[in-house]
């Protein structure tokens, strides 16, 4: 096989086997193994079935060449090394040619390579599709948007220097012919504490520092901002305000470029900076304390300079926006009274205005990138998604977000359950073949514990923050305790069956996942799941004249008398992650499990306990037991005898009788036992990859 240059060195010598399924015998040790040997041979892809893990390198591989896109370029899975290539080709021919959608789902722990392996995908798709001047524009567009959603969506963290704050899934459509014509991007659970506060070392989102070091002063000065993160108070307490790998110059204009590229008008663009301003300038306000007569707290403002600068870039009255920061309005026994917020509440009330902002202009930035790449309905026929989320979390403390992101893994594990046994069942009755059946854990259980409508920890927990009275996390903790105690996946102090378990704290739940155990504290569960922001401040965000704000703010309309609260945190989460799942299911799924192999974001260096933990939480072997289920591979008859003919002396160099009886005298010539293998009406069924790959290699070998 002529490989190119290049790439021959790491694909000549397979090292360990390219398929776990393959492995005999299977334990997580010898699967740790196995991926250990090929990554400190730059082998960082290994398949499971068609499920590829990938191990994150930390150093520019020659993997992504033009001539390796080739050599991929319409060949089946087992013909070539493992690759990202190999199952995005295969997801993008069925799509084209058996008008199947197709959904790619990556997940795997922040910094494992996720957003780059959907680069990855991305790249591939455009260059493999057809060309063309308009066709070329869609693809401009689509992948223009990377830069700019990851300069609105990513930050350093200690973990991942450019890490997604956000998940991200992004249908890429396509006409009958397999060349794309739009795309649709969701996103999910965008951090926005992330605006207020980072933790040491870590960074905001990007385009603070970008704008702040890529814009011009004169422009910066109509935005009433000076150059220079230090400057501002929501950038300058996390000890980091440059990276080495990033150039924030550089990337501010490549953002400029593509949002240019993508469609939005310079007024938008504007109106976008505006906002940031916005939020930096209000991040600087504070507050002093004040005793009123009456011997309550008050606060001041103690730089109403900057308040009015807000006031100034957003059209918004001094008295309206000073008044909503300092004071809100509350209704005692039918009469509405202003209060005066204490220093802490002032400062809790301009935060989450801040982050209210940021993460409404970032759903709005998202639409608008939509609304641009979104194609006529009656050219669309065919759609392949690509799914970017963080996988399991498991950290020292673990809250409300990680409860969240861990909910939303379960559910994938669920349809990943779901759709790799009902299509194998399936496609095993139409084909006449007996299904055997595999244990393999369903983690419906677990679902239904956190979502059950009324039942569900997360609608307990809207109970809780709906519950007027004294309602707190530790009532929460109570109510789940009360409720949930004789579920075998919860575990609490207050249990019977946990109260001698030390390990468990008064304050925590623990929940036992598919893919291992989990504690969560409670604390802040309630704020966060409320994410409450004072009536006051989305009104006065309403009446500004800048146009996007009447937008983000609807329930500020001073007309909407009834206090309907905005829905919780956990039930939106829930509402996107169940038409999420409506989706994926739609489509046929195909999976990239990432990997990080260690702590430094160093290349060469893999760490087995770090990678073993992973393994568990991306529950791989459960994906090997699941795939060993049934037939590894399947294929019809006339392209497996066309393909492996030369392999038995009756089928070559011409076989004149059916192709399902040239199939038999093929595997018959292999030599292996006829338990190996079974004879579906239209196809071969495969138990085992390695059969395939020997004679792949036979078929070299002539
Ligand atoms: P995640 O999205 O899972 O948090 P990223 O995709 O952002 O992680 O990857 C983190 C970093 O790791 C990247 O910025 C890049 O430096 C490196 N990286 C990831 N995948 C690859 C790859 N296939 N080849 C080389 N470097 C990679
Ligand atoms: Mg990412």
């Amino acid at each position: 096989m002529a490989l190119h240059q290049g790439t021959l060195q790491i694909f000549e010598n397979n090292v360990g086997v390219s398929d776990a399924v393959l492995l005999d015998p299977l334990t997580e040790d010898k699967f740790l193994e196995n991926l250990q040997q090929r990554f400190l041979h730059q082998q960082i892809y290994t398949y499971i079935g068609n499920v590829v893990v990938s191990v994150n390198p930390y150093e520019k591989l020659p993997l992504y060449t033009h001539g390796v896109i080739e050599e991929y370029r319409s060949r089946n899975i087992y013909e070539l090394p493992p690759h990202i290539y190999a199952i995005t080709d295969d997801a993008y021919r069925s799509m084209r040619d058996k008008n199947m959608d197709q959904c790619i789902i990556i997940s795997g722990e922040s910094g494992a390579g996720k957003t780059e392996a959907s680069k990855v995908i991305m790249q591939y798709v455009a260059e493999v599709s057809g060309k063309g001047k308009d066709i070329d524009k869609v693809k401009e567009q689509l992948l223009q948007s990377n830069p700019v959603l990851e300069a609105f969506g990513n930050a350093k963290t200690t973990r991942n220097d450019n890490s997604s704050r956000f998940g991200k899934y992004m249908d890429i459509e396509f006409d009958f012919k397999g060349d794309p014509v739009g795309g649709v991007i969701s996103n999910y659970l965008l951090e926005k504490s992330r605006v207020a506060s980072q933790s040491q070392g870590e960074r905001s989102f990007h385009i603070f520092y970008q704008l702040l070091s890529g814009m011009d002063e004169e422009s910066l000065k109509e935005l009433k901002l000076v150059p220079g993160a230090e400057n501002y108070a929501l950038l300058n307490k996390s000890g980091c305000v440059e990276v080495e790998t990033r150039n924030d110059v550089e990337d501010f204009n490549a953002v400029k470029t593509g949002m240019e590229i993508i469609g939005f008008q310079k007024e938008e663009v504007h109106m976008l900076f505006q906002l940031l301003a916005t939020i930096l300038k209000l991040g600087n306000v504070q507050f002093s304390e004040r005793t009123n007569a009456d011997g309550t707290d008050g606060c001041d403002v103690v730089n109403i300079a900057e308040v009015q600068d807000v006031c100034t870039l957003l059209g918004c009255s001094l008295e309206t926006l000073a008044g909503a920061l300092m004071q809100r309005t509350v209704a005692v026994r039918g009469d509405v009274v202003r209060t005066d917020l204490s220093v802490g509440d002032a400062m809790y009330a301009r935060d989450a205005l801040c982050k209210a902002i940021y993460s409404r202009m970032f759903t709005w930035l998202i639409q608008k990138i939509n609304n641009s790449i979104k194609v006529q309905e009656e050219t669309r026929t065919k759609v392949m998604g690509v799914l970017d989320i963080y996988g399991f979390e498991v950290f020292e403390t673990n809250s409300f977000e990680q409860f969240i992101i861990n909910y939303c893994n379960e559910k994938l594990q669920q349809i990943f359950i779901e759709l790799t046994l009902k299509e194998e069942q399936d496609e095993y009755v139409k084909e006449g073949i007996e299904w055997i059946h595999v244990d393999y854990f369903n983690n419906s259980v677990i679902c239904d514990l956190i979502e059950k409508n009324n039942l569900g920890i997360l609608a307990l927990l809207d109970e809780e923050c709906l519950r007027p009275g004294n309602t707190s996390d530790q009532t929460f903790l109570e109510k789940l305790d009360e409720r949930c105690a004789k579920h075998p996946h919860y575990e609490s102090r207050k249990c019977k069956k946990n109260q001698s378990d030390k390990s468990l704290p008064h304050d925590a739940f623990r929940l036992r996942h598919y893919a291992g155990n989990v504690l969560y504290k409670v604390s802040g569960f309630l704020d966060k799941n409320n994410d409450l922001l004072f009536r006051d401040l989305s009104q006065a965000m309403h009446q500004c004249s800048h146009p996007m704000l009447m937008e983000l703010f609807p329930e500020g309309r001073p007309t909407e008398k009834s206090l309907k609260r905005p829905a919780t945190a956990g039930s939106q989460f829930k509402i996107s992650v169940t038409e999420l799942m409506k989706n994926l299911s739609s489509k046929n799924p195909n999976y990239i499990r990432c990997i990080k192999p260690n702590d430094f974001k160093k290349a060469r260096d893999i760490d087995m306990e770090i990678v073993r933990h992973q393994v568990r939480y991306l529950g791989l072997m459960e994906n090997i037991r699941v795939r060993r289920a049934g037939y590894a591979f399947r294929q019809v008859y006339p392209q497996f005898l066309f393909r492996y003919k030369m392999l038995a002396p009756e089928t070559w160099p011409r076989w004149a009788g059916e192709a399902k009886e040239g199939v038999q005298k093929i595997l018959e010539e292999q030599n292996i036992s006829k338990e190996e293998y079974a004879f579906g009406k239209t196809k071969i069924f495969i138990r085992n990859p390695r059969l395939l790959f020997d004679m792949e290699e036979r078929r070299r070998e002539r």
